[in-house]
């Protein structure tokens, strides 16, 4: 398969440019990616984090394309993929990862072993996280499709609150991930620094797990 592609690539310091882009391969270096998928992407979001590297404060190349929170819908599936297949509705969690190495099976799966030759950890489109292809386009792909997609029950449902489902992919659970390694719970009493997109993420997760019944379940 092969067709049109467009993202938005960082240029430089303030300059950001929507370019034709190559259309993604299920392949990773000279290697198929049997384990990969190929999303149409359905909705992504512009992070507080994106701007680090648009305003020039980091060592992001030009020409890297842009986006680690994505949301699609699967088209192509590698050999190996098991457990989504063409016609999912996916939310992809921004940190890459194998699920297979140690780290990925301890629950740290942002500081995976395998995803990038420079340091554990990787995202995509994102400065020294391993040079993977952003999802600010129209196609990307993902590895490990099986470990690292959420894959939403009802296709129907989903569309209708996708503009919702999209806070999943990096900022509600973010958000949710501080409130729980933080031990928020029933009776607490939580301050959070910041009423960002994130921070107001961590607020309603807050509310959500001082709930007892919430609690109970996790
Ligand atoms: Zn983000
Ligand atoms: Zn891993």
């Amino acid at each position: 398969m092969s067709q049109a592609n467009r993202g938005v690539v960082y240029m430089g310091p303030g300059k950001v440019e929507v370019q034709a882009i190559p259309f993604p391969e299920l392949a990773l270096g000279k290697r198929k990616c049997e384990h990969g998928v190929i999303l149409k992407v359905i909705t992504t979001n512009i992070c507080g984090s994106d701007q680090h590297m648009v305003r020039g404060r980091t060592t992001a190349p030009q020409g890297l394309v842009l986006g680690h929170e994505i949301t699609g819908e699967v088209i192509e599936c590698g050999r190996d993929v098991e457990f989504v297949a063409v016609g999912d509705i996916v939310s992809v969690p921004f940190n890459i990862a194998c699920g297979r190495c140690r780290n990925c099976k301890e629950g740290k799966t942002g500081i995976c072993l395998n995803v990038n030759p420079a340091r554990p950890g990787a995202a995509y489109g994102y400065v020294d996280m391993g040079g993977w292809v952003g999802g600010q386009t129209e196609y990307v792909m993902v590895p490990y499709a099986d470990f690292n997609l959420l894959k939403f029950p009802d296709r129907e449902l989903a569309m209708d609150k996708i503009g919702d489902l999209t806070l999943l992919s990096d900022i509600f659970p973010t958000g949710f991930h501080g409130c729980v390694t933080a031990g928020v719970g029933p009776g607490s009493t939580v301050y959070i620094a910041g009423a960002g997109p994130v921070g107001l993420a961590a607020a309603v997760s807050a509310q959500l797990l001082g709930r007892p019944a919430w609690w109970s379940v996790i």
